[in-house]
């Protein structure tokens, strides 16, 4: 059961050092981004196969970190009869946790041949974050595929019309057994990808966001994590505050948060960032104060041909313009090396020191 860790450790860092495997591509050009957040399959765990996604993808990415959807969209067919649903606002019936995700994720990973293993970094989803045996079940696929991940997530705690439509216990960022999860994610060294919507659908405008502060203190209580937070809280139906550039600026510039990371990805977040000069100029203006900690990242869904793959990535262009050419690197490409490299580097020493025990 137990693979050779050490042989896969030191492949997993080789993508950067190899030149791009296009051999039409111009000497020197390298990819123009790392995605931090792509979904091989979706809520009804179909999708591609990473081969497919590297042919669709191109040598416009370089390394993507890759993860399925915990959740599976149940077909009642007493709800939608002959209608299958595949997305979770087809349909009423109810979302479960799909454990096998990860199984689906680590084997599609181990069919890769070594040059292109090193462009992925697989991520843990598959696990119920109000479960206090979750994180055994994260601790279960690492030592059922060694060598293969880097980190957990995308999972999700609030999540607009997901959150509620899940069989069972509420996911809450109060729940003990979240701080069981990042407690774990601390030990193994594994990055975290977060998703954690920063308000409610319908705000309460007199209010600060609802979640802001739950969410501070879960980060604040887990200094020892390497933490994105997912869309930076925004989603399909969460818009940001009239301040939530100032609200972001506050938790980046805290050192109580230091560890705490950002992706800009999905383009329903892009809508948002690139809506108008002013959206733009502050948006650019926060990322140029804090350089180290954004990370682009598609949130393309199974896509079925490049155009689609690469939407998100067109949508932020008025972003990217706006740019010194040292932050837009760090957005696109030197944050995404420097967290999963170290990432790699403590999960791969964590399984070798699981193989001694
Ligand atoms: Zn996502």
């Amino acid at each position: 059961m137990k693979a050779p860790v050490a042989a896969v450790a030191v492949l997993a860092f080789a993508w950067t050092a190899v030149p791009a495997a296009g051999a039409e591509e111009p000497e020197g050009k390298g990819p123009s981004f790392h995605d931090v957040h792509f979904h091989l399959t979706n809520y009804v765990q179909r999708g591609i196969t990473l081969g497919e996604f590297l042919e669709t993808a191109g040598n416009e990415v370089g390394r993507t970190a890759v993860f399925g959807i915990p959740l599976q969209q149940k077909w009642d067919y007493f709800e939608s009869g002959e209608r299958a649903p595949d997305y979770y606002l087809h349909s009423d019936a109810a979302l479960y946790y799909y454990s096998f995700v990860d199984a689906i994720i680590a084997e599609e990973y181990q069919l890769l041949p070594p040059e292109d293993q090193a462009r992925f970094d697989p991520m843990i989803t598959g696990f119920n974050p109000t479960d206090m045996y979750a994180a055994d079940h994260i601790r279960r696929v690492l030592e059922h595929y060694p060598g293969v991940f880097s980190g957990i997530g995308e999972f999700s705690i609030h999540k607009e019309f997901v959150t509620s439509k899940i069989l069972g216990h509420t996911a809450s960022l109060r729940n003990p057994a979240l701080d069981r999860v990042f407690d774990f994610a601390a030990e193994v060294g594994l990055a975290v990808i977060f998703h954690n919507d920063i308000d409610v659908v319908l705000p309460t405008q007199a209010h600060e966001p609802v979640h802001l502060a739950p969410v501070r203190e879960l980060f604040g209580t887990h200094s020892d994590v390497t933490i994105i937070w997912a869309h930076t809280g925004l989603g399909r139906f969460v818009a940001p505050a009239g301040n939530h550039v100032e609200l972001l600026d506050a938790l980046l510039f805290d050192e109580a948060f230091s560890h705490v990371h950002c992706d800009l990805s999905w383009d329903e977040v892009a809508k948002y960032i690139v809506r108008d000069e002013a959206a733009l100029g502050a948006w650019a203006a926060l990322l140029e104060r804090h350089p180290d900690r954004f990370l682009f990242g598609t949130d393309s869904v199974a896509p079925g041909d490049r155009d689609k793959y690469l939407k998100t990535w067109r949508d932020y262009e008025p972003l990217r313009e706006r740019l010194s050419e040292a932050t837009l690197h760090a957005l696109t490409i030197g944050n995404y090396e420097r967290i999963f490299d170290e990432a790699n580097r403590k999960v791969r020493a964590w399984e070798a020191r699981q193989l001694i025990e």
